[in-house]
């Protein structure tokens, strides 16, 4: 039998939490490129926390994925057959090439990966697009400066493991907050980090206020919710917090109960001249030749590492997504899709 091209369509929407039910298994015979287009085989899909907003029917910075079709996302492929000038068989791509086995491609947005360079499965993580999150945000909109102490949410992920990272490398004082006891020794013990603080501790909220002794000149904003609480009364005059995701509120389907501490937030963002400052890493694309450059130069100097978790087979990506919504994940989430024939 020949080949299929193995799919997750979105099923229909959550309310909430997402379950398994909302996505729907199906196999699709693998398309065939017309004129300027390509036939890519994936290898590595990228799971990322932005996904739970694309299942949404709500109007955001990116389009909603649809119901009945692939799941978006990107992924690290090889090229099958090309139709496209500039694009050979063989050569790996990173592109939006969805929650499936098998995807076309005009070409428009597709970036090559140089396997000589870096594992090609960095493409969608640390010399991808959470690389470009953590410089943007961190390095770009943050300007740290030495001897600031900086506070890292959602710290042993994708993007909190570059931002420690780099605080470290930039002379700051570096506190991680991660959700397990295994995660915190990680970035203490292999990223260099000063300090993690667990936030499922009963006493996270003095732990984390001793640790910031000297309050919180930069908060890195992964997670929102109680986390954000606890920071947010650190932070000294003239701070910054980029706020790059709010995981903790993906599955609100409300207003949180309780006072509205919105008069109390702006009198403090006024009194202490903070500054806060959302982005999406698309607008920031103009620095991927920098990010690339630098992250992967840190990279060769044994300054900077990273982890991938890597769950394998497409058939596993739904649980893992959900896992990912719950901190199962330890490292940039990755769904092995075919082989990947640069690793041995
Ligand atoms: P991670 O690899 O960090 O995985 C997500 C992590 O979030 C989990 O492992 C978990 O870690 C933590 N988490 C989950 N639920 C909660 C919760 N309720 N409270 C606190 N922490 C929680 O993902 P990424 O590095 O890819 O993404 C990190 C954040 O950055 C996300 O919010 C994401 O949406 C955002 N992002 C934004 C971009 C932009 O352009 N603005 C681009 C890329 C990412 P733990 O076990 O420590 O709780």
């Amino acid at each position: 039998m020949s080949e299929m091209n193995k799919q997750w369509l979105l099923k229909s929407r959550p309310v909430g939490e997402p379950t398994l039910d909302n996505f729907e298994y199906a196999e699709t015979p693998v398309p065939e490129p017309g004129p300027g287009e390509m036939l890519l085989k994936t290898i590595y899909m990228s799971l990322d926390p932005y996904m739970r907003g694309r299942m949404n029917d709500t109007k955001s910075y990116a389009a909603k994925a649809e119901l009945g079709e692939p799941m978006s996302g990107t992924g690290v492929s090889v090229v099958l057959k090309s139709n496209v000038d500039g694009f050979k068989e063989g050569e790996y791509v990173v592109s939006q090439s969805r929650w499936q086995s098998h995807s076309i491609s005009d070409g428009q947005g597709v970036m090559k990966v140089d396997p000589a360079n870096a594992p090609i499965s960095t493409g969608v993580g640390i010399l991808g697009m959470p690389g470009l999150t953590a410089y943007a945000g961190f390095l770009d909109i943050a300007q740290p400066k030495p001897g600031e102490t900086v506070v890292v949410s959602a710290a042993s992920g994708a993007v909190g493991a570059i931002v420690g990272q780099m605080a470290r490398i930039k002379g700051c004082k570096v506190v991680g907050i991660a959700g397990s006891p295994e995660k915190c020794a990680y970035v203490v013990d292999e990223l260099g980090f000063d300090i993690c603080v667990n936030y499922k501790d009963p006493d996270f909220v003095e732990q984390l206020s001793k640790a910031c002794d000297k309050g919180v000149d930069i908060y890195f904003e992964n997670v929102g919710g109680a986390v954000f609480d606890a920071v947010f009364p650190l932070m000294n005059d003239f701070s910054r917090i980029p706020v790059c995701g709010r995981i903790a509120n993906y599955n609100m389907t409300g207003d949180p109960e309780g006072p509205n501490k919105l008069p109390a937030f702006f009198g403090q963002v006024l009194v202490k001249r903070i500054m806060i400052r959302g982005f999406i890493s698309f607008d920031h694309y103009d620095r991927f030749p920098t990010v690339v450059k630098d992250i992967g130069g840190w990279i060769r100097s044994g300054e900077m590492k990273y982890k991938e978790d890597i769950v394998q087979g497409i058939e596993n990506a739904p649980e893992a997504f959900l896992g990912l919504l719950k901190g199962k994940n330890f490292g940039k989430l990755l769904v092995q899709v075919s082989e990947d024939p640069t690793r041995n």
